[in-house]
């Protein structure tokens, strides 16, 4: 197991629609084992494949008690309105407010290949959405205004010239 490189903003992988996850073998656990550790030491919820540099749609996350590992993940159904704090380990989790559904279905295949569905609400359905976004080249700012993606990126930027 290895600590990976986090991909931050704006490198251009982030913002690509991923490839399939078409091959389930070792190679493939290896990786999700890598990327569950790489999550841990960033004290993250969820990490997906693109956050280290691979156009892949596949995610890990370990939230309010679900802990799973999703390729070729979809969203299958959403209910309510929940408006909270997010933040992403690609751009320094730096907070916003988003508004999301207050739950979520996922529909994902694990490392074997088996399909399976999950359904969460509040912080985890917030994971699913905010995971399954990165697997189609989306970030949780382009969910918000263009002033308020803005002053986050503004934001970002700053920290990083501060450390
Ligand atoms: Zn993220």
């Amino acid at each position: 197991m290895a600590i990976r490189k986090i991909t931050e903003f704006p490198e251009d992988v982030l913002g690509k629609v991923g490839q399939p996850v078409t091959k389930f073998d070792a190679e493939l656990a290896d990786l999700c084992a890598d990327m569950f550790e790489t999550m841990y030491d960033a004290e993250g919820v969820g990490l997906a494949a693109p956050q280290i540099g691979l156009n892949l749609r596949l995610f890990v996350m370990d939230c309010e008690g679900i802990k799973l590992i999703a390729a070729n993940p979809e969203i299958i159904g959403t209910a309510g309105e929940q408006s909270s704090q997010e933040g992403c380990l690609s751009l320094g989790k730096v907070p916003a407010v988003v508004i999301r559904p207050q739950t979520a279905k996922l529909k994902a295949q694990n490392e074997k290949g088996e399909w399976f569905e999950s359904e969460a609400e509040g912080y985890a359905a917030r994971a699913f959405l905010h995971e399954t976004d990165h697997c189609n080249g989306k970030l949780f700012i382009d969910h918000l205004p263009k002033m308020r993606r803005d002053m986050i990126i503004k934001r970002f930027k700053k920290e990083k010239n501060w450390k």
